[in-house]
């Protein structure tokens, strides 16, 4: 595959970064993913304005305006359309290199802005017999005080995946220290009860889905659910009749099972049949 590095488009394993780079010592940096289902991106600009402001956040210049990334990344999926269908482009831009290691931001330093493609499954569709049924467990989010900004720094993230999936679920899903739900660990949470949907507030202890702001927009443009975002308990979360997770890859996915215990019949819901399908109708638009 071709990946861009610093300004250049050379083949991956061609591609160098020194390991006095930040983003390998200190994890110092901001990443994306933004998937395309046969050369049209989904949510490209959102995703490029999260990435901008967090990069703002961390006080990173990459030069870069919007519209150099939108040139960016059309440019490299063109140059990689020969890999399939089916395409993500990761992005990574780091502090840069720094010979002394220092904890401070070193001045006159370089980032390094770094992208790649990969194949991805084909858009998820909406069909029960043939949806994903994740089971998850519940525990108490453990990461930092700044969920909000998608760092490279992934530890708790990785952390909190890995416990769920040592015991044989494919997600963790997090509650605060008021026990209210955050979100998963590398997902945004629904939940419906009675007909109404409902996720947390964005706050500094979630990430800002570019998946939960298209479906928040899809729902109050094209459906009549009730749609609110407050604070969830996990008492609401284990007696919820569907539970959903939501990211790039999986849109929106029904979650059948929370610890022990069924989400509603155990089975992928009405309104997440009717929400996926509107999904993947109006997915493109935003
Ligand atoms: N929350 C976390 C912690 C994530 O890593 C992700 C990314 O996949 C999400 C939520 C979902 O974000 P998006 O919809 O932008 O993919």
């Amino acid at each position: 595959s071709i990946v861009f590095l610093n300004g250049d488009y050379l083949p991956a394993a061609e591609a160098r970064i020194s390991p006095m780079d930040r983003g390998f010592l200190f994890g110092d940096g901001i990443y994306e993913v933004v998937p395309s289902y046969q050369g049209r991106f989904v949510g490209l600009t959102p995703h490029l304005q999260r990435m901008l402001s967090g990069l703002e956040q961390l006080s990173i210049d990459a030069g870069l305006s919007l519209a150099d990334w939108q040139q960016l990344l059309t440019g490299l999926l063109a140059k990689n359309q020969s890999m399939g269908e089916n395409l993500a482009v990761y992005l990574q831009v780091s502090r840069g290199a720094d010979s002394k290691r220092g904890h401070a931001f070193p001045a006159n330093i370089k980032p390094t802005v770094f992208a790649f493609v990969f194949e991805i499954p084909p858009a998820p569709i909406a069909d029960k017999a043939k949806a994903p049924r994740y089971r998850v467990v519940t525990a108490d989010d453990l990461r930092w005080q700044r969920c909000h900004i998608k760092s490279t720094s992934l530890l708790g993230n990785v952390l909190h995946y890995q416990q769920g999936y040592a015991q044989g679920a494919q997600e963790t899903v997090l509650f605060n220290r008021e026990g209210n739900l955050t979100e998963a660990a590398s997902c945004n949470v629904f939940v419906v009860k009675d007909g109404v949907i409902a996720t947390p507030p964005l706050s500094t202890e979630l990430l800002p889905g570019i998946t939960r702001l298209i479906l928040l927009a899809i729902l109050r443009k094209y459906s009549s659910y009730p749609v609110e975002e407050r604070a969830i308990s996990r008492a609401e979360v284990l007696a919820a009749d569907e539970v959903w997770l939501t990211s790039s890859s999986k849109e929106v996915a029904p979650v059948v099972q929370i610890n022990d215990q069924w989400v509603g019949d155990g089975e992928p819901g009405d309104i997440w049949l009717d929400v996926q399908t509107l999904f993947s109708a109006h997915k493109y638009e935003f």
